[in-house]
């Protein structure tokens, strides 16, 4: 299976690659991405032969459907890192909140944040293609959250791989943070920036663009790559659990093969909603994907009126900040399979050079065939988590962005399967605020006052944060960053 460039291909860059290529260097021509030119087929064989599947054998054989150019035994390897899951045979649960409609808990990992579905499996393989060229990597990541710890996680010890993460100090959770500053590792290296997360992020792409660090890291003999989802890596395993959803409705009879259901899925940068358009393109039978958002609402109006338009918008900090995203990446890869490379680099160039961007109506038709979308602000989210806690289910803000979108069903019959991105112990503050009215001054209180009100135990490796020696403790202004980040290399 080979890769091609969403904005079609430059004369410079090779225009069709392998997947190992397309993960080791995921900036494709023109500054777009990388997408497989053809899919795996998901048909009823494939399904029903994966009725009583372990994840990682549902896994394993899509991946080689993929025919990627990666080693069987390194397929496997990576897909055992669902072992430290919290149940190795099913490391994504799914729970009933009403008729009909479902939560698919993808955050059972050990960040307990959906990243680690594919970060986990994804850190494994760019890691043993480094190792096996004798290449070294580096992955650069500002974070304001969930990103940071799972990249750490992933790629902590491996080998031929350093990760920089840049976080705002002060800009964090209290357990987002500790999840960083005590991943204790030669091969990472956590730095808290005295500013925001858009400080961290401009102190980041001034950082890549400069020459004197491009000159030390070929000075190092050290490539750069990266693990956002611009990153084909991480998307082929966000394709596996929205096929998992569907058959774990067969699983229980909720659905027979053939039945339609509908995705619902919290999004920011768009990987976990693409993978699902990805899975619905390929065979499973999904009616529509909905796309819910918090107040940061570009991609609902995208989808409701076909404009993308960033002119009038500023970033508003939610309840839900790992949403809080105005230029949203993976976005790019639907206009390409829908519209095709010329008509994806020209919407790209609009967006680069006015801020914006509009589909003709027939466009927004096509779109329209596969997704639908609404968006939640702050207290509506925390109307919902209130009425679930008393019923017994406790999710947290971005989750709960997703009730809303149950109305857009034709029919409230039809089986909807809720994607929830994050463990309620990530953000328990909010959680806390929207059960009780309570403020908190820091995450410790919050996490025992809910377990105590809700009989709900804390995860062990959220609850052992606080009692863990803090390994990274460099704290700096923007204009130090690039020589602290030098020093490391
Ligand atoms: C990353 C993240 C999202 C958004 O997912 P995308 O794939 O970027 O759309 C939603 N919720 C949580 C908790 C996340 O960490």
């Amino acid at each position: 299976m080979q890769f091609i460039e969403t904005r079609g291909n430059d004369g410079q860059k090779p225009a069709e690659v392998p997947f190992s290529q397309a993960i080791l260097s995921p900036s494709a021509s023109f500054g777009g991405l990388y997408v497989p030119k053809e899919l795996p087929k998901l048909d009823e064989a494939f399904i029903q032969k994966h009725k009583n599947s372990s994840y990682k054998a549902l896994a394993l054989d899509f991946l080689e459907n993929f025919n990627i150019d990666i080693d069987k035994a390194v397929l496997q390897s990576a897909l055992d890192r669902y072992d430290a899951f919290d149940d190795a045979d099913h490391p994504v649960e799914l729970s009933q909140i009403e008729n009909s409609v479902f939560v698919s808990e993808l955050y059972h990992g050990p960040t307990r944040a959906f990243k680690d579905m594919a970060l986990q499996p994804f850190g494994y393989i760019l890691s043993s293609l480094a190792k096996q060229r004798g290449e070294n990597y580096i992955i650069m990541a500002a974070t304001s959250g969930d990103t940071g710890p799972a990249t750490l996680e992933t790629f902590k010890n491996q080998d031929n791989v350093k990760v920089v993460c840049l976080y705002p100090e002060g800009g964090t959770s209290d357990v987002q943070r500790l999840q960083m500053v005590t991943e204790d590792a030669k091969n990472l290296k956590v730095v808290g920036i005295h500013g925001n997360f858009d400080d961290a992020q401009s102190a980041l792409k001034g950082l890549l663009a400069s020459n004197t660090f491009k000159e030390e890291l070929a000075k190092k003999d050290t490539h750069l790559s990266a693990a956002n989802s611009v990153n084909f890596g991480r998307i082929i395993f966000q394709i596996i659990y929205h096929i998992y959803s569907y058959i774990q409705l067969m699983q229980d009879d909720t659905i027979t093969y053939g039945d339609e259901i509908y995705l619902v899925v919290p999004s920011g940068n768009f990987g976990n909603a693409l993978g699902a358009y990805y899975a619905k393109k390929a065979g499973l039978p999904v009616k529509k994907i909905l796309i819910t958002s918090n107040v940061n609402n570009i991609l609902t109006d995208l989808i409701n009126k076909g404009e993308y338009d960033l002119t009038s918008r500023s970033l508003q900090k939610t309840a839900s900040p790992a949403m809080d995203i105005l230029k949203s990446s993976n976005v790019e890869r639907i206009l390409h399979d829908m519209f095709g490379p010329k008509r994806t680099k020209e919407l790209m160039d609009d967006l680069a050079q006015k801020d914006r961007y509009s589909l003709t109506p027939e466009e927004l038709a096509r779109l329209q065939e596969d997704f639908g979308a609404v968006y939640s602000d702050d207290a509506e989210g925390f109307e919902v988590i209130k009425t679930y806690a008393q019923k017994g289910y406790i999710m947290d803000p971005h989750t709960a962005t997703c009730v809303k979108a149950l109305q857009l069903r034709d029919d409230a019959k039809t089986p909807a399967v809720i994607y929830s991105t994050a463990e309620w112990t990530k953000f328990s503050p909010n959680v806390l605020k929207a059960v009780s009215g309570e403020t908190v001054s820091g995450d410790k209180e919050a996490l025992e006052k809910i377990s105590k009100s809700y009989n709900l135990p804390i995860n062990e490796k959220i609850a052992s944060l606080f009692d863990m020696e803090i390994a990274q403790k460099t704290i700096v202004d923007k204009e130090d960053i690039q020589d602290e980040i030098i020093n490391f290399l």
